[in-house]
């Protein structure tokens, strides 16, 4: 339900309404005070259009003036949107966001204010319909206008355009009858509703586990019952099926309910089986929704009609007035967390939300973060469990390729014994993935002549030579130049030689031993967006493609019957780099893409091509011991100090100038906090020592779990003031270490 608007104080309307706070998306310390011109009537959450020296703002009305400016000095608000206000729980949350990860609140308001154009009520459009009148004696009714008044008797009103072409005549025809009365036009408010899903359709009949864990989310929505909720099953358990059982109990109370998915996850499959489920597809939020699709979204969601929206972690920042519950789905995925601008965890800000507005929250996994284990184990989250793949289809078996000793031919990458499974799979009829998380041809391209290795010109970073595209890539800032024939530092012809596989490379000797597959070959630069997504799961249902190349976009839960092999051909690739969820991560990823092999009857074989089968990675999937690998892997976190028994926060400096960037760093370094439990640790020039052209230093600041952390860092960076071309960057509860 939209808010009440009346329930918010509102000033007054005569001259001398008092001045207020408007926030503004922009990097400002706080909000700025506004008068309130005669005539005009604001209330708290109400988007305004304000000046700011030489430039117009959209804004939001904060609150009561801070009255820091005098009022007969302060600037007017110069109009009010005819939008529903930004509810008073979202206020507070980009408040709360702001504070968590130490940005500025109009950084975050930012995000809240994705769809500007939304801000204005569509336009209405005109419907036409026959009127009251009867038709008068002298008119002349000619053959063209009997056949318009023939269409529109007793019909509802339409487009012009529409019953023009129904009658077969010209859209003057249907003007004239206008003009002489006899059809009326009929303003419609310009968007219509979004389609509203039916929570009474039967789903499927759940298994006695299934329908314990969905009576127990069930319950918590109706009684709104705040809390988080881990929903943890194996993939193919049914979670999904679970979790739409939590949401027909929040569109059966009323309430709003929101679906975060890492975005490449949101396939065609998703949204079919929402619509199988609830009649009606939700409504979507993610970067490939057009421009109109999203005003429409927005004000749907603004304006309580969108019941249900699933999207990517920005539609976290949409302005629900009643939202009732929040499924993060595969929570542990790295994709929920926004790496630019404000720096945030989309799990753990929904976690945020939900407890600020007191409903519950999903998160649903097959293989959980450590962070969501331990909040279970320590009582702050719930936990409910699907044990079994749905209709006792097995998960697949794991093997090892010990690369030592099975080894690849020179420049080839897959293992004889690899090679020979995939034979035999062909064979059979079914079909084959080969997972490189490594997108491109080569990942490095070195002389032979002289060793010189391709570098970007601007980061501290190799180029990726895509040989389909014929060009070299820097995968950090986008850069790319053609392939060269030359070596750039010896200027010799032809010695360039590529280092390592990428997909690209791993499709080339593919193609060579098994000529007669069709292959497809699929990176996150080939394949952008749920659609693409969608169409690829098409082919490969439809047993259109025999081996499947790709990185880790096609580990996402896509249902694959005829898969029945999956070989991994780097399975350490992700455990190097000195990162302190390098384990946990190449685990959720390899459980992944184990998990496309043998979802249907079918059981699958999964091979991993290592060179340290027994690393305890290798060994928990083998053994398929999630449970014993996240123990031993808490055990490791809680002996170093680190999260999630400890909190960590990064602060990265960045500039073009490298005597600015050092001068900042010595200047943070010389007033860094000086706690007992405290460890600032740098700075250091980060891994990735030059990103764009900018020189980048690192702080990890290390602190005990109860230390108020945001509070210290905010004290640290209040006390310097850095030169003007630097650049501070606050990453709390950092995933990334470069
Ligand atoms: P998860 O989300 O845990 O990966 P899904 O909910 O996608 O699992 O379920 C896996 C497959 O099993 C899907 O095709 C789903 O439709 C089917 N499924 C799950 N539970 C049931 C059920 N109770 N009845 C019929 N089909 C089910
Ligand atoms: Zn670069």
């Amino acid at each position: 339900m939209p808010p009440d608007r009346a329930s918010e104080p509102r000033g007054a309307p005569d001259e001398g309404a008092p001045p207020v706070a408007v926030l503004l998306p922009l990097p400002l310390a706080g909000a700025y005070d506004y008068a309130v011109p005669a005539g005009l009537t604001v209330g708290p959450g109400d988007y305004v259009v304000v000046p700011l020296g030489g430039a117009r703002h959209v804004g939001v009305v904060w609150g009561a003036a801070e009255g820091a400016v005098e009022a007969r000095r302060l600037r007017p608000i110069e109009r009010r949107f005819d939008a529903p206000p930004m509810p008073e729980e979202h206020r507070r949350f980009v408040e709360r966001v702001a504070a968590y990860t130490v940005s500025l609140p109009g950084a975050v308001l930012r995000l809240a204010l994705g769809a500007t154009a939304a801000l204005d009520p569509a336009p209405p459009t005109l419907l036409h319909r026959r009127s009251a009148l009867p038709v008068p004696a002298g008119l002349r009714l000619t053959p063209a206008r009997r056949q318009v008044l023939a269409v529109l008797e007793g019909g509802p009103a339409r487009p012009l355009a529409e019953i023009a072409r129904e009658a077969g005549v010209g859209a003057a025809v249907v003007r004239g009858l206008a003009d002489a009365g006899l059809v009326e036009a009929v303003p419609v408010p310009g968007d219509r509703p979004p389609p509203v899903p039916d929570w009474s359709r039967p789903g499927p009949v759940l298994s006695a586990e299934q329908a314990a864990a969905a009576a127990d989310l069930a319950a918590r929505v109706r009684e709104r019952r705040p809390g988080t909720v881990l929903l943890d099953g194996v993939t193919g358990s049914g979670k999904t099926e679970v979790y739409f059982e939590a949401i027909a109990a929040c569109l059966k109370a009323g309430r709003q309910a929101l679906v975060l998915v890492p975005e490449i996850a949101l396939t065609g499959q998703w949204l079919g089986r929402f619509e199988r489920r609830f009649g009606v597809p939700p409504v979507e939020w993610h970067s490939e929704v057009s421009s109109g699709d999203r005003r429409r979204a927005w004000r749907a969601i603004a304006t309580g009609t969108a019941r249900v929206v699933v999207g990517a972690r920005s539609a976290l920042f949409l302005p629900y007035p009643d939202l009732g519950l929040i499924v993060v789905d595969e929570e542990h995925d790295g994709a929920f967390k926004q790496e630019d601008g404000v720096v945030y965890h989309g799990r753990d800000m929904a976690v945020l939300r939900g407890h600020l507005a007191g409903f519950p929250v999903v998160l649903a996994s097959a293989t959980p973060s450590l962070e969501t284990v331990v909040n279970v184990e320590a009582g702050r989250y719930g936990m409910l469990h699907l044990p079994d793949r749905h209709g006792g289809a097995s998960l697949p078996e794991i093997r090892m390729i010990d690369l030592r000793s099975d080894r690849p031919e020179r420049q080839r990458w897959m293992a004889p014994t690899l090679v020979r499974a995939v034979g035999e799979t062909l064979a059979a009829g079914e079909q084959a993935l080969l997972f490189l998380n490594r997108r491109g041809y080569a990942p490095l391209t070195l002389c032979r002549a002289c060793g010189h290795r391709l570098e970007c010109p601007s980061c501290t970073a190799w180029l990726v030579e895509h040989r389909l595209a014929g060009r070299l890539q820097c995968h950090h800032c986008g850069f790319t130049t053609p392939l060269p024939r030359q070596c750039p530092a010896c200027g010799e012809t032809d010695t360039l030689a590529a280092c390592g596989p990428g997909v690209e490379r791993l499709a080339e000797e593919v193609a060579a031993r098994f000529p007669a597959a069709r292959v497809e070959l699929v990176a996150s630069d080939t394949l952008t967006g749920p659609r693409a997504v969608e169409a690829l799961v098409g082919r490969v249902a439809r047993h259109e493609v025999d081996i499947l190349i790709g990185t880790q976009v096609v580990a996402k839960g896509h249902h694959f019957p005829m898969l029945t092999l999956v070989g991994v051909i780097d399975a350490d690739l992700g455990l190097h780099g000195g990162d302190l969820r390098a384990g946990e991560r190449t685990f959720q990823l390899l459980s992944q893409v184990a998990g496309r092999a043998g979802r249907a009857e079918r059981p699958g074989v999964v091979y991993l091509q290592t060179l340290d089968p027994g690393h305890p990675v290798m060994q928990a999937l083998a053994k398929g011991d999630r449970d014993g690998f996240l123990a031993a892997e808490a055990e490791g976190r809680r002996q170093a100090r680190m999260p999630p028994f400890a909190r960590l926060a990064a602060l990265i400096l960045s500039s073009p100038s490298v005597p600015d960037v050092d001068r900042a760093a010595t200047m943070l370094a010389r007033t860094a906090p000086a706690e007992p439990d405290l460890q600032v640790l740098g700075p250091a020039p980060a891994p990735l020592a030059v990103l764009r052209g900018r020189h980048r230093r690192r702080f990890l600041v290390n602190a005990p779990r109860q230390a108020p952390l945001q509070a210290i860092l905010r004290d640290w960076l209040g006390r310097v003031r850095l030169p003007g071309s630097v650049r501070c960057q606050v990453d709390v509860d950092p995933y990334g270490f470069l």
